[in-house]
C-alpha cells in the first residue's frame, strides 16, 4: 500500500503545488503562513547542510542535516520554520521529508 501511495505521489509530482502533500488542514494552514513569512528572508549557504538565513539584520542558522534552526521552532514544531522553508526553497528541496509524522 505504501508503495502504491509513493507511486501515486511520484506520478502526480509534476502537477504538485506547494501544498499538495497531505498534512491535514490545520498543518497545511500553518505551513502556508510560514511559507509566506519565508519569502522575505535572504539565505546564504555556509556549507552543504548549514545555511545562514537573514531576516533584516537578524541571522538564523539552519541545519537541514540535523533539522534544526537556532530559533528553535523547526525542532519544536516538527515542521519547517520560515527560515528552514527559505533554505528548502533556494536549495530546491521538498519540504515533505522535514515534516514529522
Ligand atoms: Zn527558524
Amino acid at each position: 500500500m505504501r508503495q502504491l501511495v509513493q507511486k501515486w505521489n511520484n506520478n502526480n509530482r509534476s502537477k504538485a503545488t506547494f501544498l499538495d502533500f497531505h498534512l491535514g488542514k490545520k498543518y497545511e494552514n500553518i505551513l502556508r503562513r510560514k511559507k509566506i513569512a519565508s519569502e522575505k528572508l535572504r539565505v546564504a549557504e555556509t556549507n552543504k547542510y548549514v545555511y545562514t538565513v537573514l531576516d533584516g539584520i537578524t541571522q538564523f542558522k539552519v541545519c537541514l542535516h540535523k533539522r534544526t534552526c537556532i530559533f528553535g521552532r523547526f525542532q519544536l514544531d516538527e515542521l519547517p520554520c520560515p527560515h528552514a522553508l527559505a533554505v528548502l526553497t533556494i536549495s530546491h528541496t521538498g519540504y515533505e521529508k522535514y515534516c514529522y509524522d
